[in-house]
């Protein structure tokens, strides 16, 4: 039977099955079409239009299209949804075919696969956040991650976890994958995906087992960074490197052979930084708000960089602050070395103009590079050698601290071909290199005659046409241009006998009232006007690709310069700060103390500030022999903002930033965990505390001596009694076993009285004012317990009705008596489960039956079960 299959679809059949994960997007003429499934995918998604075209085993193949100019409108949202996109380009011209006496289609290649994790563009990238490339993969027990962001150059790779246990792994990875946010994740097609929760599972990009291999990955990683041994890149783990090797074989693959620039392998297995659970993330607001905006959250209040590179390091910094003093001291250093010695007025002025040096010169490295890239890499790094300049040229600037050493070594090379860049090219350019018109008259002397013969053209033209009139003595005689038969001579056909005589005409077409010659000259003529915007296009495109093969040759140079650039931008925006915000540097040290004088809430005191309300200060301060503050108090009193901005100053402190405080002396912190109770979400029930317990296990099991622990109304979500009993248990927990320094708000007022058990522990209030049968918050912390809980001022204050209030208030003067009489009985209570009878526990304990017992039942049994054992220790 004869196959109904056209060349073309042949040829389309063919380059789909090498890309079967991929959308081919296949161009024919100014659309990129789509058929078949890809093709009823795709309309769909983009609203557009389902044709169909020709037919396939005598069905209708369907198709679609978009025209290739707007191609950028429509990709992002096949990217979003997850899908990789092939961008299959004609690669040869109709004239290369016709010369090479082809039949069928033109060829055509698949140029590019786009896809989530591998993005360059600016449009299809946010200004201020890395788009992470990941890869998954699991290594006797071990979870090993590799990530890149090849829109910066930034590539890592860590081993995770070295865990056995599948649920804490499955915990960890969580964690770790909420905080990266990656936009696609490579794991092998035979990993247990159950380990990721379900939400990524959109993002995963299964690849064959085959590829995670040591070997090959090892070979891939020496040959992408030219060495003949990984150890001269650092130290790194049997499943690092495979994880690296994998990444780096998917940027060959969907870049078609071209991997963009990277910077060198890092491992961050052994880079200790202040650890920032997600929860914490979360709850701190650290990059978004409550409710997941970015207004209101830390980083929105504090980022004042100037470039885009530095805001995207200040992100980093803030949710992975550092861990070794000297590294934070190295960066307040830097901001106290500018303070005393610098206008930075100027400096500032400098970094507006400099441009996202990382994604400019990652494009140029994957052959994506515009002139505008050019352009704007160019007169950027003319910038920074003016920054250079300055730092390097006032001989009083001394005792330069280590930081800015590096910064300034980092500036110092060759800034020549930046110059030559700049001064070859025009100042208004084309979007790409294809039509030319980006060199400036006047650079390249072969150029420029090619253009001058091109502007004569009609010159040269005319005098031709004036020579054969004067040959001839035929007026009429044009000389003129079509597509068929190009430039050619035409006269009337009275006289076509008389042009033949002469040999030096030679005849090409005759019609009833035309006749058209050529000769060998204006033949010549022709073929050098045409070779001319061509050789012209092919000397500038010459031209561009020195000049970025010079770029990519200064890649590394140019990403440290971006890194350095980062920092000052950091450095600069602390400095402005010092100014206007009255943040001061705090101190660091080993010891284990938090003392923090007049500390304040950035965000809130931001907000506040807007209002002109001012923001009420105030201290902390943790040491040894006083590890935990209960803090007591009144809704609304400010007890959750004081928690808070005693956590995020220690962030911004060891982020190498100044603080919002008068003074503050601060130990290093190793984790940060903050978590707030149910309180507020009673709705949900027992799921919601639940979550609440899981949450203040991590605490307890993960946290050392040296972490900061913040607890808001832990224990809520529950009965009285429950909730109590588990806030005291975890406070003794803490007090006794863990000692991490915590600031523990509560409205069981009942917990005050543990101060008389626990040594360690200092009691504190959110001071309140009673005026006139109602209270005014007076927002300071001061020594001591509440002794009213004002619950009912607080619900006056919300409008509810006075009946109501009346009533409740009667309500509790009556419980308050009979709980007086109790209230020491039931920590005593609490007490006796101590010494809870082994035996009695044990014969309850058999006749559980585990389907029957509800969660709630089992953390008491839990709570019990840790009571007897600490007791029998
Ligand atoms: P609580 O946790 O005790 O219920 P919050 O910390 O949520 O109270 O504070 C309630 C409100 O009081 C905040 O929204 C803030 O506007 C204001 N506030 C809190 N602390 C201060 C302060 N130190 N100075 C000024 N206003 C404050």
């Amino acid at each position: 039977m004869k196959s109904t299959t056209t060349p073309m679809m042949e040829q389309y059949l063919g380059i789909k099955n090498q890309y079967r994960d991929a959308l081919l997007f296949y161009r024919m003429g100014d659309f990129y079409e789509l058929f078949f499934e890809d093709a009823v995918i795709a309309s769909k998604i983009l609203e557009i239009t389902l044709t169909k075209r020709g037919k396939s085993n005598g069905k209708d193949i369907p198709m679609c299209g978009v025209p290739f100019h707007s191609a950028n409108n429509y990709l992002p949202k096949l990217i979003k949804k997850g899908f990789n996109v092939a961008v299959c380009e004609q690669t040869e011209t109709v004239e290369e075919a016709k010369s090479k006496l082809k039949k069928g289609p033109l060829k055509r290649e698949v140029v590019r696969v786009i896809s989530p994790g591998t993005l360059t563009e600016d449009d299809l990238l946010e200004r201020t956040t890395n788009n992470f490339l990941g890869v998954i993969y699991i290594l006797d027990d071990v979870v090993c991650v590799a990530w890149a962001d090849i829109s910066t150059g930034c590539f890592k790779s860590k081993n995770l976890i070295n865990e056995k246990i599948p649920s804490k792994q499955k915990q960890i990875l969580t964690n770790f994958l909420l905080k990266m946010s990656f936009s696609e994740i490579l794991v092998s097609d035979d990993m247990d995906t159950s380990l990721i929760e379900e939400e990524w599972h959109s993002l995963l990009k299964k690849q064959s087992p085959s590829q995670f291999f040591y070997e090959s990955s090892y070979d891939q990683v020496c040959s992408y960074y030219a060495v003949s041994s990984i150890e001269g890149l650092g130290q790194f783990s049997k499943g690092e490197i495979i994880a690296a090797g994998v990444l780096l074989s998917y940027l060959k693959l969907t870049q078609c052979g071209k991997i963009p620039l990277l910077s060198t392998l890092e491992s961050e297995t052994d880079n200790k930084i202040l650890e920032i659970d997600y929860f914490t993330q979360k709850s701190l607001e650290i990059l978004t708000n409550l409710s997941g905006n970015y207004e209101g959250s830390l980083v929105s209040c504090l980022d004042e960089t100037k470039t885009a590179g530095g805001s995207r390091l200040l992100k980093q910094r803030l949710i992975e602050p550092f861990y070794e003093i000297n590294q934070i001291n190295d960066r307040h250093d830097l901001v106290k070395w500018l303070l005393e010695n610098n206008n930075i007025i100027e400096f500032q002025t400098y970094l507006k103009n400099i441009p996202d040096f990382e994604r400019s010169l990652s494009r140029i490295s994957v052959n994506r590079g515009t002139p505008k890239d050019l352009l704007l890499l160019s007169d950027g790094l003319v910038f920074v050698e003016k920054i250079f300049k300055k730092l390097t040229s006032n001989k009083d600037f001394k005792n330069k601290p280590s930081l800015l050493n590096l910064i300034i070594s980092n500036f110092k090379i060759d800034y020549s071909l930046f110059l030559n860049i700049k001064d070859a090219l025009k100042k208004d350019l084309p979007l790409s290199t294809k039509e030319g018109g980006f060199i400036r008259d006047g650079f390249d002397s072969k150029l420029d005659s090619l253009r001058t013969l091109r502007k004569n053209e009609i010159e040269e033209i005319t005098n031709l046409q004036k020579k054969y009139i004067d040959l001839t003595n035929i007026n009429s005689l044009k000389i003129k241009h079509n597509r068929m038969l190009g430039y050619h001579i035409e006269v009337r056909a009275m006289h076509d006998q008389s042009i033949r005589d002469i040999d030096f005409f030679i005849h090409r077409q005759t019609t009833a009232q035309t006749s058209r010659f050529t000769s060998i000259e204006l033949n010549d003529l022709e073929t050098q006007i045409l070779n001319s915007f061509d050789e012209s296009i092919k000397i500038e495109v010459a031209i561009f690709n020195q000049f970025t093969n010079e770029i990519i040759k200064k890649g590394k140079e140019i990403l440290d310069i971006a890194y350095s650039i980062s920092e000052l931008d950091i450095a600069i925006m602390v400095v402005n700060q010092f100014y206007n915000r009255n943040y001061i540097c705090p101190v660091m040290l080993e010891e284990k103390i938090l003392e923090i004088k007049e500390g304040r809430h950035p965000v809130v005191e931001k907000n506040i500030k807007l209002k002109n309300n001012s923001f009420v200060s105030n201290d902390c301060f943790l040491k040894e022999q006083d590890i935990i503050w209960l803090i007591t108090g009144p809704n609304m009193a400010g007890k959750s903002t004081y928690l808070r901005q005693n956590a995020l100053i220690v962030i911004m402190a060891q982020a190498g930033l100044f603080v919002p405080a008068k003074e503050a002396k601060i130990g290093i912190v190793d984790k940060i965990f903050s978590r707030v109770g149910a309180s507020d979400d009673l709705a949900k029930g027992q799921s919601t505390f639940m979550v609440e317990m899981i949450e203040t296990s991590l605490i307890l099991n993960t946290s050392t001596d040296r972490s900061l622990v913040i607890l808001d109304e832990i224990g809520r979500g529950t009965a009285t009694f429950d909730g109590l009993a588990i806030a005291w248990s975890v406070l003794d927990y803490l007090h006794n076993i863990i000692k991490p320094r915590t600031l523990f708000a509560t409205h069981y007022h009942e917990l005050t009285a543990l101060k008389e058990n626990l040594k360690n522990i200092s009691c504190h209030k959110m001071s309140i004012k009673e005026w006139n049968n109602s209270i005014i918050f007076m927002h300071k912390i001061l020594d001591g317990e509440a002794d009213k809980s004002y619950g009912i001022h607080v619900a006056k204050l919300a409008g509810l009705p006075l009946p109501v209030t009346e009533k409740a208030t009667i309500l509790l003067e009556y419980i308050k008596n009979q709980e007086k009489h109790k209230k020491l009985k039931k920590i005593n209570e609490i007490e006796n489960l101590k010494t809870y009878d082994t035996k009695n526990f044990f014969e309850e304990f058999d006749k559980i039956s585990i389907n029957d017992v509800t969660p709630m039942e089992s953390l008491n049994l839990l709570h019990r079960l840790k009571l007897l054992r600490s007791d029998n220790d």
